[in-house]
């Protein structure tokens, strides 16, 4: 089999059952494996590793199928998505038809994300390894799944760092463009097609249920809105207001009409197509408040290297979103940037309270839902952070 060398001493984050192999830890390759193709890694003394997808193009140039010398093939991609499917049964919550099936890294499938959307699967396929399986994953997904509908939506930017080019369309039966999805009751149309990720944000809905708890009698700002999940969940919730604003013309219509599928009170809601950082400045000057406030941004650092200018995007928008709560008032402020860890996320938000002169505390914390999870060897995965802040005076 095609070797992957690697240099002395740079075996110890696999042997830490760490996925991802970098260049710079690489020795030598033995053999000229193709994009994808297995090659077996071992250390300087010849010593076996892992099994591991090679991705010549790529920093990250190989990820780890098996610490176990096992055959990588289609039975053993079918156990690795058995395993997966078989957990997420006990995890969801009722009256819940969407879910992440396949979390990539942490679920021992690199690269690969797999969302059903009721009766719709949508595939994600993001490293050399994912692509050189894909055919057979689909062909095992559907099986396991009993879906026969199955899109692609291999259009992620990180795909370029793999060499690999954009790719969208239907690679199954006959995916429904438009799948109607629940989630503890409330339903959603997901846009599968053009829609942002797979289409929708699986990953918050947890937190959607936690803002529709504390949301009664209380005006809502739901900033970075989409198609309205945190914002009928609040209104679900006994909200006195809502007022959504998002930059995405067809998100806001796609947020109202999931408004009407759903029956709630759309006297309630107000909807704004607007630029968040402006809007909240707007917001200040009419010197509206609110008694609870979201914001749930697109990801402003992708990576660590792009941290130091999302912290300043990060911290503008929670100076001006603490500014405009009540006193009492609770801002619950999320993340999804991988290269912005925890403990700096909540720093940045300490940054902006100081700044705005507002004293508050700490009364909740964000995390992904549990279709999300983190491999514990698998830091990386813990991309979505959010802090539930208190304005005290
Ligand atoms: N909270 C949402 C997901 C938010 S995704 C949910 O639960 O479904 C981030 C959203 O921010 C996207 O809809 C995108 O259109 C919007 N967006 C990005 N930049 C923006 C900006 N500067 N102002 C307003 N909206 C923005």
């Amino acid at each position: 089999m095609k070797r992957l060398i690697l240099r002395r001493g740079r075996e110890k984050s696999l042997k830490q059952h760490h996925p991802w192999i970098f260049s710079g830890a690489i020795e030598r390759l033995e053999g000229s494996p193709a994009p994808g193709e297995t090659v077996a890694v071992a250390d300087v003394h010849g010593e076996f590793l892992a099994l591991a997808a090679y991705s010549p193009a790529s920093q990250i140039r190989a990820r780890v199928w098996s610490f176990d010398d096992e055959p990588i093939d289609t039975g053993f991609l079918r156990r690795r998505l058995a395993q997966a499917w078989s957990a997420r049964g006990s995890l969801l919550p009722p009256g819940t038809s969407a879910f992440r099936w396949v979390h990539g890294e942490s679920d021992g499938l690199p690269g690969l994300v797999i969302d059903v959307y009721d009766q719709t699967l949508v595939i994600q396929v993001l490293s050399a390894g994912a692509e050189y399986w894909r055919d057979a994953i689909v062909e095992a997904a559907t099986v396991i799944s009993g879906r026969s509908g199955v899109f692609e939506r291999s259009d992620a930017d990180v795909r370029a760092l793999e060499g690999l080019s954009a790719r969208v369309g239907g690679l199954s039966g006959h995916p429904e463009s438009f799948p109607l999805i629940e989630e503890r009751g409330l339903r959603f149309r997901v846009d599968i097609k053009a829609g942002q990720k797979t289409g929708f944000y699986l990953d918050q809905r947890d937190n959607r249920q936690r803002i529709g708890e504390l949301a009664r009698d209380l005006d809502v700002l739901n900033g970075f809105c989409y198609t309205g999940g945190f914002s009928l969940s609040a209104l679900r919730g006994g909200a006195r207001s809502v007022l959504s604003i998002d930059s995405s013309r067809p998100a806001l219509d796609a947020a109202q009409e999931n408004m009407r599928l759903n029956a709630l009170d759309e006297g309630k809601a107000e909807w704004m197509e607007a630029d968040v950082f402006a809007a909240l400045r707007r917001l200040r000057d009419q010197g509206r408040t609110f008694g609870l406030i979201v914001l749930d941004p697109p990801k402003f650092a992708p990576t660590a290297h792009h941290a130091e200018k999302a912290a300043r995007a990060y911290k503008d928008i929670n100076l001006f979103g603490l500014k405009l709560l009540k006193p009492g008032g609770l801002l619950a402020t999320f993340s999804c940037s991988g290269g912005v860890g925890r403990e700096l996320f909540q720093k940045i938000v300490a940054g902006a309270a100081l700044d705005a002169g507002i004293d508050a505390q700490i009364v909740g914390r964000f995390s992904a839902a549990a279709d999300h999870p983190v491999a514990l060897n698998f830091p990386e995965g813990d991309y979505l952070k959010g802090v539930l802040v208190r304005r005290m005076d």
